[in-house]
């Protein structure tokens, strides 16, 4: 993280854990860990559609973002389950996920449906946070790069490769780290975030890489994120199993700051 113009970001996938009734318990815990003082750290909680109003009713006075774990592209319509953008804008919400891996992998998200996405996002102003990575074998066949450029390239390609991308983030999380222990190493992680800030200068401009924030994802932790966060190209992380615990995530936030 070098760079001013990119303010860090932590933000938590509480993925399908957590029922309303822990939301305050949570929140005031979460706030006594983190203490007073300054914070130049964003932050931002990816919850359950059940547990956005209330979230965000708890944590917004906090300055703690709330996002959606997934939204539809479509404004209305014959959808059954799907929840819309105007219906996040509806309970408060200005962020959402993208394309976790868990949804591409047991819901069928794919490359274009992501593109979809994010496309709608920006235009309805939610901040879209597009997650891409590779999976193991794809890492073992040497196809890191490969995977990511395609997964980035139809983004970009859905927005029109536009010179500006407003406050779209990227989350690199490798699939064989998230929720495995194993995360990827800080210089693994530095050179594909370095990767991606060059694809997106390719696809985009030069400016626009320069100001995205492209977050790492994959068993980070109060033991390992400093190391990520101080590389260059590593802006914040998209934190699964330890944003569940207040204080491994108040822990992950202070290392963001320092
Ligand atoms: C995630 O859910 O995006 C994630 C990175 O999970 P974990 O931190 O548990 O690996």
């Amino acid at each position: 993280m070098t760079s001013p113009q990119r303010k860090p970001l932590l933000a938590g996938n509480w993925k399908m854990n957590k029922l309303n009734g822990e939301l305050a318990g949570f929140f005031d815990a979460f706030a006594a860990e983190l203490g007073k003082g300054p914070q130049k750290t964003e932050v931002l909680f990816a919850v359950p559609f059940t547990l956005l109003a209330k979230a965000r009713e708890l944590a917004g006075g906090r300055g703690i973002e709330v996002a959606a774990q997934n939204v539809h592209f479509e404004a209305n319509g014959a959808f059954t389950g799907e929840v819309s953008l105007a219906m996040l804008k509806d309970v408060g919400i200005t962020a959402t996920l993208i394309g976790h891996s868990e949804r591409r992998q047991y819901f069928a998200e794919t490359d274009e449906s992501v593109a979809k996405k994010a496309k709608a996002a920006l235009a309805q102003g939610v901040k879209p946070i597009v997650c891409i990575g590779e999976t193991l074998a794809e890492r073992e066949g040497d196809q890191t790069e490969a995977v990511v450029a395609r997964q980035i390239d139809a983004v970009l390609a859905g927005l029109g490769n536009p010179a500006s991308l407003g406050n779209l983030v990227i989350a690199y999380e490798p699939v064989w780290a998230i929720g495995t222990g194993r995360s990827a190493t800080s210089a693994q992680a530095q050179d594909v975030h370095r990767f991606i800030r060059g694809r997106v200068a390719k696809g985009s401009s030069r400016a626009a890489a320069d100001s995205l924030r492209i977050l790492y994802g994959g068993s980070a932790n109060p033991a390992n994120i400093a190391e990520l966060l101080a590389q260059p190209d590593i802006d914040g992380g998209l934190v699964g199993g330890a944003s569940l615990k207040p204080a491994d995530f108040a822990a992950m936030v202070r290392a963001g700051d320092r």
